[in-house]
């Protein structure tokens, strides 16, 4: 734990030395002050000093973990004997800097709270120091005493404090390790629900190939049966309203045929070859008629679909199958909302707009729209109020960050007349110049 604490600022107790040995020699306007006289002791000791903390900052850049615990201390102790060697040029225990003598454990505890030996070297240095300093002025054994004692004080004080800063610096980084390990966890599960997803389409793309041929083959001779019988029907005396009747009943019987052989072609296209899909110039109002097919199925039961896609509009560089894919999405949810809320007068709009130099595309319904709870959180993979059953919570994640992919942004709002809108912005498509 202690390891990460270090580890985690490696560099920062360098750069706190660098910054402090650019000060120190400056401190010297102090003395013009705080003296009588100009000391050149204690400024060669300023300068001594800060030549010293270079040192260590060049030193700890590069050292080991070890190296750099011992540098802490070793600096520790060195800044303390610097202080008192300023002391002693300015007058020993006279010495208007001598007052500070018992904070220093304190202020390198402040300094370098990475390493609680900092601030006891520094405590043992002052110590000894001020102790001898006292002997030398011939103080008492209970001055160096008192002397001592506040120095212990301080001592401990800064262990508490520096104790407490690598606590919450340990439970910081924990947190982030934490995070990091969240955030990866939850990428590699997006990643292989997205692989479980497009295997699943390559799937229903094969699998509509064959049912597409199973369903051509009957289809074809139910067409050639269905014109035999017409020309066979027609060639009878028939009542006039029976004729019209019949006429009618063919018409729908042939258009049911082309419906459900669109159906399993636009199954087909639609998830066939996904991967391999390269971004082209393309109409929005195609990519809109293909997602639209598919989704007419799904919104047929729940409400009418509206689409108001100008083929005006100008044209944008996507790869249009996954535009299509993120268009379904939008309409699926959208007949989900209508479905779930059982709107009587269902409606889904889809509409194209310019808006200065992007093009826009709304999808719209009129049904609960996004609950206060829900809208911030549409976005995220997994969030999902369809139950796992039904939702998988990933249709808007991965439709943002398709539509970004193609410099797009799309975006959740309610509408102020009820009901949920989503905003599809894309770049229009500017040919290369020349
Ligand atoms: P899923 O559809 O699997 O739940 P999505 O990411 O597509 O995942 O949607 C997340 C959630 O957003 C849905 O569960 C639903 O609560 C909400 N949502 C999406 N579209 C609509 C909409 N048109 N109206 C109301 N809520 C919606």
């Amino acid at each position: 734990m202690r390891s990460s604490v270090l580890r985690g600022v490696s560099t920062i107790p360098g750069r706190r030395a660098l910054l402090f040995a650019a000060v120190l020699p400056p401190l010297t306007l102090l003395d013009v002050f705080a003296l009588p006289s100009f000391s050149l002791g204690a400024f060669l000791t300023r300068v001594a000093w800060g030549l010293g903390l270079v040192v260590f900052a060049l030193l700890f850049e590069r050292g080991s973990e070890t190296r750099r615990r011992l540098l802490l201390l070793f600096n520790g102790a060195a800044g303390s004997l610097f202080y008192l060697a300023l002391v002693y040029f300015t007058g020993s225990l006279a010495s208007p800097y001598v007052l500070l003598v018992p904070t220093l454990p304190l202020l390198a505890a402040f300094v370098y709270p990475e390493e609680s030996g900092s601030a006891v070297a520094s405590g043992v240095a002052c110590t000894l120091g001020i102790g001898v300093y006292v002997l030398m002025g011939k103080g008492s054994v209970e001055q160096a005493a008192g002397w001592a004692g506040m120095v212990g004080s301080s001592t401990f004080f800064g262990l508490v404090g520096s104790g407490q800063y690598r606590k919450t610096a340990a439970a910081l980084n924990e947190a982030r390790v934490e995070r990091a390990r969240r955030e990866a966890l939850e990428k590699l599960a997006v990643a292989e629900l997205q692989r479980v997803q497009s295997e699943r389409l390559a799937t229903v793309g094969r699998l509509a190939a064959s049912v597409m041929h199973e369903i051509n083959n009957p289809l074809a001779f139910v067409r050639a049966n269905l014109n035999f019988i017409q020309t066979e029907v027609f060639t009878q005396p028939l009542a006039p309203a029976l004729r019209e009747e019949l006429k009618e009943v063919f018409g729908e019987t042939r258009l049911g045929m082309e419906r459900i052989q669109q159906i399993v072609q636009d199954l087909k296209g639609f998830s066939h070859s996904m991967d391999a899909e390269a971004a082209c110039e393309c109409a929005l109002v195609d990519v809109v008629e293909d997602a639209a097919r598919l989704a007419s199925i799904r919104l047929k039961s729940v409400g009418e679909l509206k689409i108001e896609v100008s083929p005006e509009l100008p044209k944008v560089f996507i790869m249009p199958r996954r535009l299509a894919q993120v268009l379904l999405n939008l309409l699926v949810n959208a007949g989900d909302a209508l479905e779930e809320a059982k709107v009587p007068r269902g409606e889904v709009r889809v509409h194209g707009a310019v808006r200065g130099q992007r093009v826009m595309l709304v999808v719209e319904d009129n049904g609960p729209g996004f609950s206060p709870e829900v809208l911030p959180r549409l976005f995220e993979a997994f969030f999902t109020t369809k139950g796992t059953d039904k939702g998988t919570g990933l249709g808007l994640s991965i439709s943002r960050e398709l539509v970004e992919r193609f410099g797009g942004t799309l975006v959740a709002e309610n509408r102020q007349e009820g009901g949920a809108r989503l905003r599809i912005e894309l770049p229009i498509y500017a040919p290369p110049a020349g």
